[in-house]
């Protein structure tokens, strides 16, 4: 028998793309399925950007290019973090590899070695701790609940560094709690770091875009430049661009870690897609307004998903400030029967109920690392998620 990998048995398989598979197969199998799970854009990508693409191809641009990516791209790169966050890097201060994923996997390889702790808060993207774990490391969740708006708090993360301490993992707006820290939050622990010389900071501002509510947003190492050397700006056009099938994600960071990743770059996936970088490169200096457009759109959405999940039972809903999604409490469900006769015991119990008696797809708390809770998307068309606030209000007040 096939005797796998030790660091590999450690890793759980993605809990997302397991409710969007199970989604998948309740549809082909006939039944009227909605989706909450999938953490991507419903919007399409922009017609200039899929234009520079196909430019690209008509102009041969179809062969190998230096592993962490064109120059051209690295130049739009540098001046999208000068433009929008004030962060001058170099173009040998830049990482591209085939998605925002891959770019955190790089950075991991390339620096933790066994008994090196990334400080993660949770809920996290399920990602993290695994990716963590695969290279080597040892996740270190900290637990950042609705008392503290989800968000880690300056104490909090002085309690959980240690000497082994290597990373600290940042995601504003946050995957799955949409939540996002404010000039004042970073503040705090950005003081907290100035103390700790050796932790360095991965921050993934994947969902920059995505903030609503004339909310302004920061990145670490611009609030506090003295972290700019220890720090690891991670973004990508899947996202905000809607290119998430393209595969381009992007960092900014100290020679020395730019170049060890390269080095992992280049004995594994050389480089992200020929074709995608051009398209990345017209997503990135091309016109910007349709951003707001889609931004006024989501907030729409968040609000009428906030508001229709406060009204189910048992569910309470924070508003967040970002991303596409919530991530409401169903401490108030756990405890009560399903018309199943089954007893709700956990987040993941009323996940499973709601998609056999409902046929709305969610995803539990527990893989986010938070319970009881559960992530909604609301990257999906406003009539798809009326339509599944009706189906989970008619859930709850059917538990008994
Ligand atoms: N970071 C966060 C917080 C995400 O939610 C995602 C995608 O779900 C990614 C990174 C990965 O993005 P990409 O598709 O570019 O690999």
């Amino acid at each position: 028998t096939l005797r796998l990998s030790e660091a590999l048995d450690r890793v759980k398989p993605s809990a997302t793309i397991a409710v969007t598979t199970k989604a998948n197969e309740l549809k082909r199998a006939g039944h009227d399925v909605i989706g909450l799970g999938a953490g991507e854009p419903d919007f399409d990508t922009p017609d200039n950007i899929k234009e520079a693409a196909m430019q690209a191809i008509r102009d041969g641009k179809t062969k190998y290019t230096p592993a962490d990516g064109i120059p051209e791209l690295k130049e739009a790169i540098c001046a999208k973090f000068q433009r929008e966050n004030g962060l001058t890097y170099t173009p040998s201060q830049i990482h591209i590899a085939p998605g925002g994923k891959p770019v955190i996997y790089n950075a991991f390889v390339a620096t933790l070695n066994p008994g090196d702790e990334v400080i993660i808060p949770a809920p996290y993207w399920v990602s993290y701790p695994d990716m963590a774990l695969m290279a080597g490391g040892t996740p270190v969740p900290v637990a950042c609940g609705p008392n503290a708006n989800y968000k880690l708090t300056p104490e909090a993360l002085e309690a959980a560094i240690t000497p082994n301490t290597k990373w600290l993992l940042l995601n504003s707006p946050s995957n799955p709690t949409g939540a996002a820290y404010t000039k004042e939050e970073l503040r705090g622990l950005a003081d907290v770091l100035l103390r700790h010389p050796h932790v360095w900071t991965l921050t993934d501002d994947m969902y920059e875009h995505l903030v609503y509510d004339d909310f302004e947003y920061f990145t670490i190492a611009q609030v506090e430049p003295k972290l700019f050397e220890r720090t690891l700006t991670v973004n990508g056009v899947s996202k905000a661009y809607a290119m998430t099938g393209w595969r381009i994600g992007y960092a900014g960071g100290p020679e020395k870690l730019i170049t060890a990743m390269r080095k992992v770059i280049s004995q594994t996936t050389s480089n992200p897609c020929s074709i995608s970088q051009w398209a990345a490169v017209e997503a990135l200096n091309g016109p910007q307004d349709f951003l707001p457009e889609r931004r006024a759109v989501y907030q729409q959405r968040r609000d009428m998903v906030v508001a229709g999940l406060n009204a189910a039972e048992g569910i309470t809903c924070a508003t967040p400030e970002g991303a596409f999604y919530v991530y409401p409490s169903c401490a108030g469900v756990i405890g009560k029967t399903g018309p199943s006769g089954k007893v709700i015991e956990s987040d993941k119990d009323f996940a499973s109920e709601l998609l056999e008696q409902e046929k709305v797809a969610i995803v539990f708390g527990e893989a986010f690392g938070l319970s009881p809770a559960f992530r909604v998307s609301y990257a999906t068309s406003t009539e798809a998620l009326q339509e599944a606030l009706t189906r989970i209000q008619r859930f709850c007040a059917n538990l008994s």
